[in-house]
């Protein structure tokens, strides 16, 4: 009888994508399968992609990796946030941090109850009457362990604030991505995944229905597998260029089509958090590593050239140039299905939602994480993979939708750009969101997507939309009650943060790179 197993794995591709699929499933199947990475080191990889999500943290604890010499080796730093300027309107700055905000009380989000003290606060001011709790209105962002931690650039790991029921810090690293990835290739090695060297040239399809037989390598080399991913970045070499599956173009919504990077010197600070901010025609992030600055303008060529686009980055840089810019290309989208028949798209061959929050190699993360829960036998059971591919586009077009909200909600009109983001027509699911949040304060997480309430709750109120109204439950309080519950807050925030070292201290201590 024949062996319904899959014992052969081809993957296409060793940038990010291949390489944390060849360590997590080599780390997951062991023996079961055998491994083989294919890649061309003439070809090359993207080679950018220094800024993650919290999630990144569950690769090195799945893979046994100590989390100091992940950092020390990739020479990372800590992320605790990104920092938006510019985006609402011009010299407005706020942060999605990653920790909670707040504390629910009962069935009502913190939410409420801080909108209630605004508006309470701001009725008084109006009215003309001396404000019952001092002038100043605290933001939002006092409440949140991870937004203070950034604006003093302390850190330190934390997973309660002190005895209370707050949760501590939540964090993601900054990191060089091409020494990650090497270190997952080691990693992945060490566990059996052969590497070859070589261009792929030709895909041999099977007659009966199409399916993945072979690669055939410029050498002249055949690979046969079972099944085959394909991390070949945005060329897509198999579950494109061999099987013509299609691609959803998703430009209408997030515009940009192209960046240009360049590495700097530090300017005085490492910050512990991603800086994004937002100029004519796109956006300009700044990533700090142990030894340089990453910088990139992510833009929309109908709006600008490459040469402004240029200029805008080198005159946005804190410290000298320390290479040449480099141009990319890209087309927001996803694939109409990521997994075709015994084909598996990852990381950017399987579509690309731009980077401003980060979210490309989480994505190719949790890829690996569905497919070894689904992992299918050579049956390729079709319910299976209409379950994979569901679930795919779901977490896409969420991490779509999220990413959209920042464009949209702006009070921005200096330029053409920033008027068309803000008239563009929204996927029904975001508008939806918008409004309840606009009428209602209301954030409710949709299924298993990415971002939580929290994220969504600092970008709404950040962008600027702001609540009309709140939970009745919040009004059960008394002033003094919602004082207390508020200010107590702030203040084991506050003395939490006090005990933290300086983030560049913290690095010196626990995983300084050697050079
Ligand atoms: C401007 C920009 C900024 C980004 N910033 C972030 C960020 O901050 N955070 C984040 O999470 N992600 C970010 N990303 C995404 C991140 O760069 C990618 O997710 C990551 O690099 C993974 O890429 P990949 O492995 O899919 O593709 P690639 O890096 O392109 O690797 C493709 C691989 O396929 C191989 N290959 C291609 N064709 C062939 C062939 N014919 N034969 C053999 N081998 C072949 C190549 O040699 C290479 O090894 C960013 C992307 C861009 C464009």
């Amino acid at each position: 009888m024949n062996d319904p197993r899959i014992r052969h794995v081809v993957i296409v591709g060793g940038g990010t994508a291949g390489w944390m699929t060849a360590a997590l499933l080599s780390q997951a199947l062991g023996s079961q399968v055998q491994i083989r990475l294919v890649e061309s080191s003439e070809i090359g990889i993207v080679g950018v992609g220094e800024a993650t999500i919290p999630q990144i943290r569950h690769v090195s604890k799945f893979l046994g990796i100590d989390e100091d010499e992940l950092l020390k080796a990739s020479r990372g730093t800590i992320k605790l946030a990104v920092q938006f300027n510019d985006w609402r309107r011009i010299g407005d700055t706020y942060l999605h941090a990653f920790s909670d905000v707040g504390l629910p009380l009962g069935l009502a989000g913190f939410q409420h109850y801080w909108l209630r003290d605004l508006q309470e606060r701001t009725s008084d001011a109006s009215a003309g009457a001396a404000s019952r709790r001092g002038n100043s209105v605290p933001d939002l962002w006092a409440y949140s362990i991870n937004a203070q931690a950034a604006n003093l650039n302390r850190f330190a790991r934390m997973d309660k604030v002190g005895d209370s029921p707050l949760t501590g810090i939540r964090y993601a690293y900054h990191f060089d991505a091409a020494r990650f990835g090497q270190l997952l290739r080691r990693h992945a090695e060490q566990r059996g995944v052969v590497r070859t060297e070589g261009k792929v040239v030709d895909v041999a399809l099977r007659e009966i229905d199409g399916f993945i037989e072979s690669i055939r390598l410029e050498s002249g080399e055949t690979v046969a597998g079972d099944l085959f991913i394909d991390c070949s970045g945005f060329r897509g070499l198999l579950i494109e260029g061999a099987l013509k599956t299609g691609y959803d173009s998703w430009q209408h919504w997030l515009p940009c089509d192209r960046a240009v990077v360049i590495a700097s010197e530090h300017g005085d600070t490492i910050r512990p958090y991603t800086q994004a901010s937002a100029q004519k025609a796109g956006w300009q992030w700044r990533i700090p590593l142990q030894h340089l600055d990453s910088n990139g303008h992510v833009y929309c060529s109908r709006h600008v050239s490459d040469d402004e686009a240029t200029a805008t980055l080198l005159s946005h840089l804190e410290g000298p140039a320390l290479d040449e810019p480099r141009q990319l290309r890209f087309h927001t989208g996803m694939r109409k299905n990521v997994w075709n028949r015994n084909c598996i798209a990852m990381g950017l061959a399987s579509g690309f939602i731009e980077p401003l929050e980060s979210t490309s190699i989480h994505l190719m993360q949790s890829a690996v994480g569905r497919l070894l829960t689904m992992f299918p036998d050579k049956n390729f059971d079709p319910s299976l993979v209409a379950e994979y591919n569901r679930q795919t586009r779901f977490e896409y077009e969420r991490t779509r939708d999220f990413i959209a909200l920042h464009y949209h909600a702006t009070e921005r009109d200096d330029t053409e750009f920033w008027r068309q983001c803000a008239t563009m027509e929204l996927p029904e699911g975001l508008a939806h969101r918008i409004e309840l949040f606009r009428q209602s304060g209301h954030i409710f997480r949709d299924g298993e997507e990415l971002f939580t309430p929290m994220g969504w709750l600092q970008v709404m109120i950040g962008q600027g939309i702001q609540p009309v109204r709140y939970h009745p439950l919040a009004d059960g309080l008394s002033q003094v009650q919602l004082d207390g519950f508020l200010t107590d807050i702030r203040t084991l925030v506050e003395r939490a943060v006090a005990t933290m070292p300086e983030h560049a201290e913290f690095i010196a201590r626990h995983f300084k790179a050697d050079s």
